[in-house]
């Protein structure tokens, strides 16, 4: 059947099972066990443990196709919990700007950045843009994602920002990652409504938010909300209407300076803070509070050149569950690879190997309110892993090692030696 499957031999299965979210010291155990097997039927998991406790039945099932994982490391399926695929075009120039000097807000107000791609965006058409968002899918993919969090955002206008969401439903339908939809058409005020920002919001408010939730085109709204581009009483505003029409709640917070943006997610009980590079103590008190997840994008930190990252410490000892995500965008989210976010959240912000995991599989699950289907290994889940070559989940870290022998999707191999099968 469809879903199948057996993989046997695992030298080390990072199960991830118990509570979630992962908060504090609970962060750092990835729920290992030695010598395992892990069992699919139909595309869920129905057995995942020590291989010598694996009933008859699964094991001498001849009809199922197995995968030998030669002694290597198991853990699941890495989600990926704030990304932007839905654009046209490139900011290649942009990036060279930045190489010699230039900061994201200098190119932003000369109309770079954003807007740049919100013109491109608008160009195409609906197919042309599920083709980039499904390309970008594969990507990520191939970096073992399988459950991913795409947004729209570069459309900002009600027509545009509808044809970006069923670009992304387009390419989720046709595409083995499993995809959550997210309304971001407050990424940024269109230039066209400059003049009076408060008809934008009032569009997006009155019009956009209706017309996403009665098309059922999104699971989540998100705001941008940052100095030159929405206010914290904005993002109050249009994230209550989004919970009105049933929306969860995300924020982008406090990435280019204490916006107050975090403070509005807690208010709000939001379900993710993103990037969080200017978080306080105040801040990191209020998400604990709030039991908001802290969604971190190391990667974007690294390519815009901020020179700092988020307070991811303090962030996990006070309680806050941490995910790591790409930030795939075309300014400053570069790499599809969960694993290099990974990297830098180890290396930039502190985090250890086994607390990057946690955050790159079942908080990231939980910040995109999968944690039912997603994020860790046990019965009763989608069958999502990532097979490696080696024993050593620290493999996972060393850029440029082809860390990763099979993605394994929904009981399916999906991507083996690098390639899609
Ligand atoms: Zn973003």
């Amino acid at each position: 059947m469809n879903g199948d499957l057996l993989i046997r031999n695992i030298g080390t299965l990072a199960t991830l099972r118990g509570p979630v979210p992962r908060v504090g010291a609970a962060m750092a155990d990835p729920g290992l066990v030695a010598s395992a097997a892990l069992v699919a039927r139909g595309g869920r998991i129905v057995f995942a443990g020590p291989e010598r406790e694996l009933p008859p039945e699964l094991a001498a099932a001849s009809d199922v196709p197995v995968l030998d994982a030669a002694g290597a490391a198991v853990l699941p399926g890495l989600v990926d919990a704030h990304t932007h695929l839905a654009f046209a075009g490139d900011r290649d120039d942009e990036l060279r700007e930045r190489l010699a000097g230039a900061s994201y807000a200098e190119i932003a107000t000369r109309g770079g950045g954003i807007l740049k791609t919100v013109a491109a965006t608008r160009a195409a058409g609906r197919e042309a843009l599920a083709a980039l968002v499904s390309a970008r899918l594969e990507a990520m993919l191939l970096c073992g994602t399988t459950t991913a969090e795409v947004k729209s955002g570069y459309g900002l206008d009600v027509a545009s920002e509808i044809r970006s969401l069923e670009a992304i439903a387009q390419a989720a339908a046709a595409h083995p990652v499993t995809v959550v939809p997210t309304f971001l058409g407050a990424h940024e005020i269109p230039a066209e409504r400059r003049a009076d920002r408060n008809a934008y919001v009032r569009e997006l408010v009155d019009e956009m938010i209706p017309a996403v939730a009665a098309r059922g085109l999104a699971e989540f709204a998100d705001v941008f909300c940052e100095t030159g581009v929405f206010t914290p009483a904005e993002t109050r505003e249009i994230l209550g209407a989004a919970a009105a029409h049933g929306l969860g709640l995300r924020v982008h917070a406090d990435e280019l300076g204490a916006s107050g943006g975090a403070l509005v997610a807690a208010e709000l009980r939001a379900r993710s803070a993103d990037h969080l590079i200017h978080a306080t103590a105040e801040t990191i008190a209020a998400l604990a509070g709030a039991g908001t997840v802290a969604t971190l994008c190391p990667a974007a930190a690294f390519y815009l050149r901020l020179g700092r990252y988020a307070p991811a410490r303090a962030l996990v000892e006070a309680g806050v569950p941490v995910a790591i995500a790409t930030d795939v965008n075309p300014g400053g989210g570069l790499s599809p690879s969960i694993p290099f976010a990974m990297t830098i959240a180890c290396f930039g912000m502190g985090l250890s190997l086994e607390e990057a995991i946690a955050a790159a599989t079942i908080n990231g699950a939980y910040s995109v309110a999968r944690q039912a289907e997603a994020g860790s290994l046990e019965p009763g889940k989608r069958a999502d892993a990532v097979v490696l070559r080696s024993p050593r989940l620290l493999d996972l870290l060393r850029v440029g090692v082809p860390a990763i022998a099979c993605v394994v999707k929904d009981g399916r191999v999906v991507v083996r030696d690098g390639r899609r099968v």
